[in-house]
Order: structure tokens, then sequence, then C-alpha cells
């Protein structure tokens, strides 16, 4: 046993050290060892899920940073970055032995392992702020923290299954999109695999076995076009490698879910990659393939004369290859394709590291926020203002739980939505953004916190077609659309005869009304109550109250009482205490219900029923359903399983209290709804 490990271990620092020395001749080896001691001893006596000791965790970590061909105070900070986590040693202590740099770098990677918040719902957002933060002080940071989720990744297996599962659906949430946003491409390719794994185990294996299957075919046709272009290239004399571009499982598996498209439509589409050593030689091949193949038009892209934003350079273009095979083809420097594969990190490269922590042009951009934020701002005010400028035709919003939404630029929250679900989409009625309601075809910003609002009734409107910017919800609501025309110009029809019945109605009502004249003068003194949604024509600024002895609602069959300069109070007509009223006939008027929806009228409702299992669960339900709020409820059961239960709902109207009543008395069970004469008295 203690030989294995020693084996195991041995082995493995001499794999850093070897390639480490590959690409840096003058690396200080001697840190690599002493860091590689120090955490060993540090690590002494605990061991991994896996069985094996500690420290060959950080040791992976490391080697993972020198395939990406770091320099040594990263490597040394990776090999270190579980002490001050994990072991007795603290922070001062790597200090005083490894100097300043590597203590930032290893502080940075474990305030990002530290979170405070373990709920879910906010735990994603903070520590994508603290790795944002982090990359701003110093972009190794990050490298560190990705290189060690790999390794983690790569472990997982030792894991608790559900455990696992939760690490994976993060990475697959939070690590991979980050490490594709900082254009490495290798590190989130694996991770997504890894997480693929885990996640659609059995898509995963079946995946897997199809693209072995065709493996030597594919591999015969890229050899047929690694000879023809053999033998033009090297007849000018151009130096190149040509590589097979290996599609990873994951993206296959999200091509054909996101296109709706089988293995063989995705898998037949070959890919290669050309690489060169200048940029007029990635033009000069561009030429030539498009001579040997004829090019599909729409198809080429100069990445190089304009990159991407995260730094990406390459030529794309696709042809029609072979055997009239699809064939993508990327053409770039060796350069390009360190960054292609690298991303931030190819910026980071051993050489470039001369002092400065932020050395290279490319991250001006992160260097502008880097004075501005300290660990107290909040997630959202820092994503807020951070805007994810890096990537400018992309943004990135949370659902209110977390979870992390890709859009396109300027996306409104209708196409949130329908990234959502298409349900959600086809249903959504409103949106609130950071908490405050906004229309739905607001733009929305990266780190927004966006909650989408759905009704039954709400459904997508031609309208939308102008703002949304995403194809896929353009496709929808067109589809949506296309379905439901006949629906909608019916409706609309009917809503318009309503609408005009209604203004008849109102014109009469209005035609009756008539105030005492020498009530004129003390009504206009008095202004109009808000949220009282009654008028009275011929006064627009009365004081208008509902009685509280007979507590009307909108609907109501009521009449106006005009007071001795307290307004107008509305009273029921079956009102007792109208009866007394009455003997001042001349101070009555008619009044017309206004149409309302944000004022509420609490009523109480009497339900009788037999009782049955869940009985109160279903009506709470329904309740809910009709978008009210119960403020108070009693129930009792009588002898013989009689329910009689006692509700204090808020209603809009009449109306709105009657399709309540209604609903409720659609449950099994139920026998008797009616609305209660009782004064609701809210304290
Ligand atoms: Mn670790």
């Amino acid at each position: 046993m203690p030989d294995l490990e020693l084996k195991i271990r041995s082995r493995d620092i001499d794999t850093l050290i070897k390639h480490i020395s590959e690409y840096n001749p003058d690396a200080d080896l001697d840190l690599i060892r002493r860091a590689y001691e120090f955490s060993d001893m540090a690590h002494e006596g605990t061991t991994r899920f896996s069985g094996e000791p500690y420290i060959t965790h950080p040791l992976e970590v490391a080697i993972i940073l020198a395939r990406l061909k770091l320099d040594c105070t990263t490597i040394s900070a990776a090999l270190l970055h579980d002490i001050v986590e994990d072991t007795g040693f603290n922070l001062n202590d790597i200090r005083k032995e490894f100097g300043e740099e590597v203590a930032l770098l290893v502080d940075g990677v474990t305030k990002i392992s530290h979170i405070k918040n373990r709920s879910r719902a906010t735990a994603q957002a903070e520590t994508l702020r603290k790795m944002l933060i982090a990359t701003i002080r110093d972009v190794r940071v990050i490298l560190i923290k990705l290189a060690d989720k790999l390794h983690n990744m790569r472990t997982i297996m030792f894991q608790r299954l559900d455990k696992r599962y939760r690490i994976a659906l993060e990475t697959m949430e939070l690590y991979a999109p980050l490490a594709r946003r900082l254009g490495m491409n290798r590190v989130s390719s694996e991770l997504e695999d890894l997480s693929f794994y885990v996640l659609y185990f059995e898509e995963y294996m079946d995946l897997k076995r199809r693209v072995q299957k065709r493996e030597n075919e594919v591999e015969e046709y890229l050899n047929n076009v690694r000879t023809q272009l053999i033998d033009h290239l090297g007849r000018m004399g151009i130096d190149f490698e040509i590589e097979g571009r290996a599609k990873h499982l994951y993206s296959i598996f999200k091509k054909m879910q996101e296109q709706d498209k089988n293995f063989e439509e995705i898998y037949d589409i070959r890919g290669i990659r050309v690489i060169t050593d200048e940029i007029r030689n990635c033009y000069a091949i561009l030429g030539t393939i498009h001579t040997l193949w004829s090019p599909i038009a729409s198809r080429f892209k100069d990445y190089i004369a304009v990159p991407k934003a995260n730094m990406y350079q390459s030529l794309h273009t696709t042809v029609i290859g072979p055997e009239g095979h699809p064939l993508e083809v990327q053409i770039r420097t060796r350069e390009m394709h360190a960054t292609a594969e690298m991303g931030i990190a190819a910026h980071w490269l051993y050489k470039d590291h001369i002092g400065p922590r932020r050395a290279t042009p490319e991250l001006a951009i992160l260097q502008n926020f880097s004075e501005t934020y300290s660990d107290t701002n909040s997630s959202r005010e820092f994503m807020t203002d951070l805007k994810m400028d890096l990537y400018e035709d992309e943004i990135f919003v949370f659902t209110p739980r977390g979870k992390i939404i890709n859009l396109a630029k300027d996306a409104t929250p209708v196409d949130f939505a329908y990234a959502i679900h298409t349900e959600v989409g086809n249903h959504a009625s409103g949106a609130k953004v950071n908490n405050k309601m906004v229309p739905l075809r607001s733009r929305l910003q990266s780190g927004d916190i966006v909650e989408i609002q759905t009704s039954k009734k709400a459904h997508p409107s031609r309208e939308w077609l102008k703002f949304v910017k995403s194809s896929n919800a353009r496709y929808k609501i067109r589809n949506w659309l296309r379905k439901n025309n006949n629906l909608i110009q019916e409706a609309e029809r009917d809503a318009a005869a309503a609408e005009e019945k209604r203004r008849e109605k109102e014109a009469e009502a209005r035609a009756s009304v008539s105030i005492p004249s020498d009530e004129h003068i003390k009504l206009k003194k008095l202004s109009r109550q808000k949220n009282t949604p009654v008028s009275v024509a011929g006064a627009s600024n009365v004081m208008i109250r509902l009685s509280q002895c007979c507590q009307p609602i909108p609907g109501d069959d009521a009449v106006g009482f005009v007071t001795r300069g307290r307004g107008i109070t509305v009273h029921k007509r079956d009102c007792p205490q109208l009866k007394r009223l009455m003997t001042e006939p001349e101070r009555l008027i008619n009044i017309v219900w206004e149409e309302s929806r944000d004022s509420y009228f609490p009523v109480k409702v009497c339900v009788k029923a037999i009782d049955r299992p869940n009985l109160l669960k279903d009506m709470a339900e329904k309740i809910s359903n009709a978008h009210t709020n119960i403020i108070k409820m009693e129930a009792e059961v009588k002898e013989q399983d009689n329910a009689v239960l006692k509700f204090v709902l808020e209603v809009t109207s009449n109306d709105h209290l009657n399709a309540i009543m209604e609903k409720i008395r659609s449950l099994k069970n139920v026998t008797e709804v009616f609305k209660m004469n009782e004064k609701v008295i809210l304290k």
C-alpha cells in the first residue's frame, strides 16, 4: 500500500515537472517542488473519496494548468489552493513561505469556494459574482478554479449519487458556460461532457456508441481530404497541419435537441481544422479550398479580420466536400489556435508574464471594473454594472431561483419566457425585473433577475414579433398565431361588442344622475378618494366612500347618498341604514361602478360541504387560481362530516366574486356556496 502511493505520487510530481520544463526552460522548478512538498505536508493523512492521498488533487490541478502552459506562480498556487480551507495552515503561512503573489491567488480561489449562502437560489449568482471579481483582480484565479472544477469532475464518480447530480448540474449551468465565455473551449467541452455523462447517462452512452461506430468511416474521409489538400498546398510551399475536428458528445446532443435533428443529420457534417504559421497563409488556404470544393456562400465568416469578443480568431467556411458531404473548415494560425483552445489562459502563457499581474491589453475591459468593486456590492448590482461587456452579442440573466439563462443582446422578457418554456411564453402576462414590474417589451440587461407572470387567458400577440430578439421566440409566437388566428379574431369581436354595450349602459346611468344644486359647491371642495371605483356624473372631484354598514362591492346594486360635507357614501339598495336616509330622497343619486383591477374588497363567503380528504386544499387552490387572497379562514366539521367553511376573500368586483364561487361550487362534495351578509372587520 505505501509502495503504491509512493509510486503514484513520485510519478505525478515528475509528470508536472516534465510538462513545465517542456514549455518553460527557465521555470523556477524549485518553487514548484517547494509548493508541492508544503502541500503534501499540509494535507498529510487526508484522503480523497477515491482513497488516494489528498495531494493527488492539487497535483492534478497543477498538471491541468501546466498543460495550459501557465507560469510557475499560478502552478504553485494551484498546488496550494486547498490548504487554507482544508488544513491547519492559514494564508499568512503561505505568504511567509511563498510570497504575496502566490498568497493572493490562493486567497482568491479560497474565497470563491467559500459560499456562505448555500441555498441554491442565490448560490449560483453569488459564485459567479465572486469569480468575476476574482477574474478582474487576477485572471489566474479563475484559471485555477476551473482546473480545480475539472479535476473534481474527472473524479466525480467517487462522490455520493445525490451530490454527483448537484455538482454536475452546477458545472453545466455555471462553470462550463464561464469557461466558454473566457474562450477556454477545451476546458469547457470537457466539463460539459463530464456533466453530460452524469446528468444524461443513457443518452451519453448511446451517442458514444454511435460515434465510435462511425469512427473509421470518418477517419477515411478525412484522409481523403488531407491527401488532396497536401497535394495542392504542398506545391505552393505552405506549411500546415490538418486535423479532424472531433465534436464533443455534448455539442452533438445539444444540436440534436436544439435543431430537432437526428444523429445522422448532425454527424454527417464533417469538420476539419487547418492550422498554419502565418495569417496570409490562412487566406491562401481558404482560396485553395474554395477552388477544390464549392463553398456555401452564406457560411463564410472572417473572424480574423473581425475577432469575436472573447478574442477568438479564425476563418470559417463550409464547402460541399468529397462525396457531397458538407464540410466545415476552420483555418487559423497556431497562435490563434492556442487562443481558441485556451482563451484567456493563452494570454497568461509563462512568457507573457513579466511582473505585472494584468499584462495584456485584451484584458483592459476587465480592468476598468477592478477599482469600482469591492466584496460588499450585491450580486445583482455588480452584474448589472458589469453587463458582461466581454461578450457583447450575448447577455445572461437569472431566474428567481438563480439559474442562468443566455439570451441575445437586447432580449426582452418575452424572449426569456420562451427560453424557459414554450407554455410560459404562450401565457406570459407580465414580467418583473429585479422585483419591479416592467413591460414585456423592455430590454433585459446582464445580471437581471427575471420573473414571468403567466395567466391562462394571456396569449401571444402580433406586437411581440416587433420586439423579440431570439429566433426561438419569434418562431413560437408565429406558430401560436397561425394556429389561433381565428380564435383571436372571434375574441376581439366579442370584446368590442361587450365594450360597446358597457358604454351604452354607462351613458344611460349617467344621464339619470342629478345632484342637488346647493351641494355642488360643498362637493367641489372635497377631493376624490383614491381607489374607489365609482363615478358620479357631473361630479368628477367628489369624495366617494363605500359605506361600512353594508360594504358594497363593485357590481352590487347600489346608490349614492350625498352627505352634508362628507361627500357621497355608497350604500347597497337593500341596506337597512339607507332606509332611514330615505327621508331625504333628493339626496340620493345614481352611481356607476368603474372597472378596476387594483382595488380589492374583503367579502365573507360561506361554503358547505361533505368532508373529504384534501377538501380544504382543493378549495384553497381554486381560490388562489382565481388570483384571490384568502385573508381569513375558519373551518368546522359538524356531525356526519358536514363541513362549514368560512373565508374572507379579497375580490375586485361582484363578477369576480361570482366567478370564484362558481369555481368552488364545481368541486366535489361541495353542497352550497354563498356570500354572507356579515360585516367584514379587518384589523
Ligand atoms: Mn480543490
